[in-house]
This record gives C-alpha cells, sequence and structure tokens, in this order.
C-alpha cells in the first residue's frame, strides 16, 4: 500500500495497515509513484501544505492520473480535502472526488472532538475530528457512509474512500479493513 509522507499522519496510516499485515511504502517523491502499489492512504494534515508540495514536486499530475485509472485511495481529513471536486473555504487539489467538502468546518481552534459513530458496511468506530471538514454535499454517483452531528462524515465513489475524521488515531482496524477490502 502507498502512503502518502509528504506532511501530516502517514505513520500513523502505516503502523495501522502493518497490524493488518499489509506492506506499505512511503511516497514522497514524484519517482516513488512509479513502483507497483495496490492501494494508496492520503493522510490528514494540513491541505494547504500537501497540496502546495504536490504541485512543487510535481506530483499532483501523475497522482491525478493514477487516481483517476481506478486505484484505490483513502483519503483522511485533509487527504478528503486533497480528493474532493469542489473545497468551501480552501483551494481544490485533484478535485477528482464528487463532493462540496467545508474546510475547518468545526471551527479552527475548538474544532476537535471524539466521538462514536456508524459507518454503513463497516460498523461502529471511534472517530476522532481534528480541525476537520466535513462533506456539505455529494453526487449522484457518491454513496454517503455516515454522519455525525447531521454532517456527512464519510463517503465513497468507487475506488475513492474519504472520511473526515481519523481513523488511524483509534485502535479500531475496521475502517483500514474495508479499504484494504477494496483492494481486491
Ligand atoms: N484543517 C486541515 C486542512 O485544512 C485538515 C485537518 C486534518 O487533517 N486534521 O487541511
Amino acid at each position: 500500500m502507498g502512503v502518502l509522507a509528504l506532511q501530516g499522519a502517514f505513520i500513523e496510516h502505516e503502523h495501522m495497515l502493518a497490524k493488518l499485515g499489509i506492506r506499505t511504502v512511503e511516497i514522497r517523491q514524484r519517482r516513488d509513484l512509479e513502483q507497483h502499489f495496490s492501494g494508496l492512504i492520503l493522510p490528514g494534515g494540513e491541505s494547504t501544505v500537501q497540496g502546495k508540495l504536490l504541485h512543487d514536486l510535481d506530483m499532483a499530475e501523475p497522482l491525478r492520473q493514477l487516481i483517476a485509472a481506478g486505484l484505490p485511495t483513502f483519503g483522511t481529513c485533509a487527504g478528503l480535502l486533497l480528493l474532493a471536486k469542489h473545497v468551501e473555504d480552501g483551494d481544490t487539489h485533484l478535485a477528482l472526488m464528487d463532493i462540496t467538502a467545508r474546510r475547518n468546518a468545526y471551527g479552527r481552534q475548538l474544532g476537535s472532538f471524539f466521538t462514536k459513530g456508524e459507518v454503513t458496511g463497516v460498523g461502529t468506530i471511534p472517530m476522532t475530528f481534528i480541525r476537520a471538514p466535513y462533506i456539505e454535499s455529494v453526487g449522484k454517483k457518491v454513496q454517503i457512509l455516515s454522519e455525525v452531528r447531521g454532517h456527512i462524515v464519510a463517503a465513497r465513489e468507487n475506488n475513492m474512500l474519504v472520511s473526515s475524521f481519523h481513523p488511524e488515531l483509534n485502535d479500531d482496524l475496521s475502517l483500514h479493513r474495508y479499504f484494504v477490502g477494496m483492494l481486491s
């Protein structure tokens, strides 16, 4: 599994995948995209920084093409923002998934909280939100997987899975397991 390792919580995702017995490769530069990997995680962090690095390192376009060609991709938090076609209060980056995301939707300072919520096909799982976005609306092909406090916090469109919370910051492996299931 490839894990975008430019900035943010990529190590935590690698630990989750290791617990599932999945080998990971860190994607740090353009030529890392040429090796074989069966799926990709876009971690949380800061979408403006990640977007700028993707652009400066000439990685945005090859990455966009890989995902558009069907590479299973899981974007968490900032990774969700990288994938969104529309972003309120922020720039678009890869612009592949037909969702409108609102950046820092819960507020900048006090917007971090923990809860448990149900994800369709996964079960009830712990959810850690850190200056998280939520999804304001989705296109017809997007399946809503979870809503918390009246807002969409997880969704899937074909090969793309997103969550506005950080599943890698709790012990529960079930959302990562669900994503691994998208690789076959
Ligand atoms: N607020 C961050 C952003 O705009 C996302 C926060 C996160 O990934 N925890 O990128």
